[in-house]
């Protein structure tokens, strides 16, 4: 099931096909929404946990391991979670 990644609405329209990969739009927000967006490929969840063994101390590599996503995202939600602190 697609869900709007804007405002997580169920109710959407198809909005024809880019690459190969069907787009919706969001009926609520309007916004396009496309299948298999790699980019929420992963939960916040996961993330949250990255970020956090990252605080605790661990290693990008260590994390990569425990976590098995790919030590140059990790360092790419790092990077954006230091934007959001303004360090
Ligand atoms: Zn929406």
């Amino acid at each position: 099931m697609v869900k709007c990644r804007y405002c997580g609405c169920k109710e959407l329209s198809k909005d024809g096909i880019i690459k190969g990969i069907r787009r919706y739009k969001c009926k609520r927000c309007e916004k396009t929404t496309r299948e298999n967006d790699q980019r929420y490929k992963y939960s916040i969840s996961t993330r949250l946990r990255v970020l956090k063994g990252y605080l605790e101390g661990g290693g990008i590599m260590v994390l990569e391991r425990l976590t098995g996503v790919p030590n140059p995202l990790i360092i790419k939600w790092i990077r954006n979670y230091a934007k959001i602190l303004g360090e």
